[in-house]
């Protein structure tokens, strides 16, 4: 393209770098999807593969060659052809020859040496990892009608865990997700597993039977995201409330930008106007604040998962290490108690039944003093 074509569009919807290989200058995701489908053909995002025949012809008119030079060609860079061992001798791929130079097979023999040496090859969140890419690369589903059309957006959108754990100074764990431009804010925020939606607020002690009845998500729905100025607030419910208006208000009274409001439900990715790259915000729970950064946006490809039902799709999920149960160090932490006489520190964290035996007699009743609180882990999603 002419530099003063390039020029002419600078203020359209192309992205361009804001700051080199950090982020890019805000577009709008449909616009962009738009100028895509312009410029290519339409075989170009189509699903279905082209026979060999026909892609050999097209390949030949881009390369300007005829097709007899085409079938030379072919038969010159043929995998066949690419051999370092005697014609009549298969050699066997998965054994490194001892002393190869080529750098590929050194870390490729450092590599099988430490499987070697590994107790068990894989542990089962690597194992969960790996079957759900297997599952879900190039997936067909089982209706026409969930197939993600040719021509959507795919956003790659990685969702930061709250920066309160001294822990996490140092790393960055998150979840990535691949959703579609038709889905809404509302469904990345549905498909957001934080550990405070699930928090049990009060003090139990006395009726530890009631205390799952009261989940912080059900109580407190209120939830926006932030994108480019504007607050995407989640009102789907009755209860939700307009969490951002505070801090529009203090904007405007302090002279910043004006800040706007939008409905996170009525909003998809395809309306958005977004910066690839950039850290935007989705807190909930109040002050459960979680960066949010969009890594990628483009069009779909036949090797995509092609079945609308899997989306949101989840790629990577950051492991936490779990809190045991104090008694048992078995189970993972459901409870914790203060001010209690029968634990071996305070707070102490225990398990639903090492709890129960400890704390109550066999029908039910209050053991001693004590204050317990709902624990829920943050590996629980794990
Ligand atoms: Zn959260
Ligand atoms: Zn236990």
């Amino acid at each position: 393209m002419a530099a003063s074509e390039l020029s002419a569009n600078s203020d359209t919807n192309i992205p361009d770098y804001e700051y080199t290989d950090v982020n890019t200058k805000a577009f709008h995701v449909g616009s962009f999807r738009n100028e895509w489908l312009s410029r290519l053909k339409p075989g170009d995002c189509s699903y279905r593969r082209e026979d060999e025949d026909t892609f050999d012809a097209n390949f030949a008119k881009e390369l300007g060659v005829d097709a007899e030079t085409m079938a030379e060609l072919k038969t010159v860079c043929s995998l066949d052809s690419l051999r370092c061992h005697p014609e009549d001798q298969q050699p066997d791929t998965d054994v490194v020859p001892p002393d190869s130079t080529l750098k590929t097979l050194v870390q490729r023999r450092k590599r099988q040496d430490y499987r070697a040496s590994l107790k068990y090859s894989k542990n089962r969140h690597e194992l969960y990892a790996d079957e759900l890419e297997r599952l879900t690369f190039g997936r067909k589903p089982e209706a026409v009608v969930d197939t993600v059309p040719e021509g959507e957006v795919i956003l790659t959108i990685n969702v930061y865990y709250p920066a309160v754990y001294e822990t996490y100074n140092y790393i960055r764990p998150h979840t990535t997700l691949l959703m579609t431009g038709s889905h809404s804010l509302a469904e990345l925020r549905d498909a957001i597993c934080c550990v405070s939606d699930l928090q049990v607020c009060g003090e139990f002690s006395n009726t530890p039977d009631m205390a799952p009845d009261f989940i912080s998500k059900d109580h407190y729905k209120s939830a926006f995201f932030f994108f480019e100025g504007v607050f995407y607030n989640d009102m789907r419910f009755p209860e939700c409330q307009d969490i951002s208006m505070t801090t529009i208000e203090w904007a405007k009274s302090h002279n910043f930008p004006a800040y706007s409001q939008a409905k996170m439900e009525d909003t998809r990715f395809v309306d958005l106007n977004v910066k690839v790259g950039f850290p935007y915000l989705y807190c909930h729970q109040g002050d459960c604040e979680h960066l949010v950064i969009i890594t990628d946006i483009r069009l779909s490809h036949m090797n995509d998962c092609l079945d609308k039902k899997l989306y949101p799709l989840l790629t990577h999920k950051h492991r936490v290490t779990t809190q045991k149960c104090a008694v048992c160090h078995v189970f993972i932490g459901r409870w914790y108690t203060t001010n209690d006489q029968f634990a071996p520190s305070d707070p102490c964290l225990f398990c639903d039944k090492c709890f129960r035996m400890l704390h109550y007699d066999a029908e039910g009743n209050k053991l001693g003093d004590f204050l317990a609180y709902p624990y829920v882990d943050r590996g629980a999603f794990n």
